[in-house]
């Protein structure tokens, strides 16, 4: 295995944030791809960041969050948290029990990693399923908190049966129910027409602000208020509420977000599909795009159509190294970046091409064929070369 650990994730991401920086510097920020589908976007006019250096602004993003938080998730209350990982820590520090059971549904495994970390840190029982029957008979009168997940990191969207089902069955126990919508409050709704997970009954949601809209890295909570109430104040406890500059830019990104530019993106899914499956059988479709798991690559490399082997890959490499690989030579050398090659540590391997992404606008799907082509042809060079994969990886 060439990236072992949460710590080689990390230098991963360091060698991946010092390639972007290179490309930038070299080429300018517009010969440079993300196709994350995580804009980390900071709309905001110069007047909005004078008014942000005083107490005054604050006070006025705060009003505007209310009122478009509630617009856009739903619920009485709104409260801006740093990232989703916070509003998960912070639900789960406020509702979870040491001992008690927290139940997680959700579509496909695996997790979003901060669930059952949460879970662990205050000693609760964490159980998770993606089964709805196995669900319904593990349900027992010892749970503090369900929680589901809409729509998973790999964009596998929960059928609305199975979402009202899980909320029956918690109302019916007075159980607390907190969704996990991070891409989930934008791809269920505008794509899928799923109604909102409030709308659906839930007690609380949380969203990430920079997954298919121009917010900043950010999560999103809303629901009822005294449960907003009690969340609020455990995350001011331990710092996991958002900034005045990222609820400003959260404000800028509500107000920027047209669900009918998400809608767009399935034309271009299709045109690239096409092309992709002349030669591929590796690639799946996303919500807004295509992806390749981290099975799918490794099978793609080891059997072709003919069930001849493209490549040999090396005995230690692992298919999650792969998919590290491939999106590292992404970036060095097609300018192209996906998730893996900046994920934080424990997010999920697999390449994503989100055609929602900003940047696409300004790329032109056989372009972005040619450039999957040209980097799967330089991984099949590189898979049976450790010195050469540790360099892209980590230099
Ligand atoms: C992205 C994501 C998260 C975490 O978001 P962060 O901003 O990294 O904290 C949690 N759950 C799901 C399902 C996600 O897709």
């Amino acid at each position: 295995m060439l990236v072992k650990d949460s710590l080689d994730e990390m230098k991963k991401r360091e060698a991946s944030l010092r390639a972007i920086k290179l490309i930038v510097s070299k080429k300018g920020r517009n010969s440079l791809y993300d196709l994350t589908g995580l804009s980390g976007g900071f709309l905001a006019t110069s007047d909005d960041l004078n008014l942000l250096e005083t107490y005054i602004g604050p006070a006025i993003f705060e009003e505007e969050l209310q009122k478009l938080g509630k617009e856009h998730l739903g619920g009485e209350k709104v409260f801006a948290v740093n990232r989703t990982s916070s509003g998960i820590l912070a639900t789960i520090l406020s509702l979870g029990e040491k001992d008690k059971n927290i139940i997680h549904f959700l579509p496909e495994f695996p997790s979003h990693p901060s669930i059952p970390r949460s879970c662990n840190l205050i000693g609760a029982n964490y159980l998770e399923f993606d089964n709805i029957n196995d669900f319904i008979d593990d349900f027992s009168d010892n749970v503090s908190l369900v929680i589901i997940t809409g729509s998973t990191m790999d964009h596998e969207i929960l059928d609305e049966k199975h979402f009202k089902k899980v909320i029956d069955l918690a109302k019916n126990n007075n159980v607390p129910v907190f969704v996990d919508d991070a891409s989930g409050a934008r791809l269920r709704t505008a794509i899928y027409s799923q109604k909102k997970a409030t709308e659906l009954g839930a007690d609380l949601v949380v969203t990430s602000t920079d997954k298919l809209m121009m917010g900043p890295r950010g999560g999103l909570m809303a629901g009822k208020s005294d449960l907003i109430d009690i969340i609020k104040s455990k995350a001011h406890q331990f710092g996991l509420e958002a900034q005045p500059s990222s609820v400003l830019a959260m404000v800028k990104g509500l107000e920027a977000y047209d669900e009918e530019n998400l809608k767009k993106s399935l034309d271009k899914k299709d045109k690239l599909m096409v092309l992709l499956e002349k030669h591929y059988s590796m690639f799946e479709e996303t919500p807004t795009g295509v992806m390749v798991s981290q099975g799918s690559l490794k099978k793609e490399i080891t059997f072709n159509n003919n069930s001849n082997k493209r490549g040999e890959i090396m005995d230690d490499f692992s298919s999650k190294d792969l998919c590290f690989l491939w999106a590292m030579i992404l970036l060095k050398y097609e300018d192209i970046v996906t998730i893996p090659a900046v994920s934080m540590p424990g997010a999920s391997p697999t390449i994503r091409f989100d055609l929602a992404a900003n940047d696409v606008q300004k790329l032109d799907i056989c372009l972005l064929f040619e450039k999957i082509n040209n980097s799967f042809k330089t991984l099949l060079k590189i898979i049976n070369n450790e010195n050469l994969a540790k360099e892209v990886l980590f230099v």
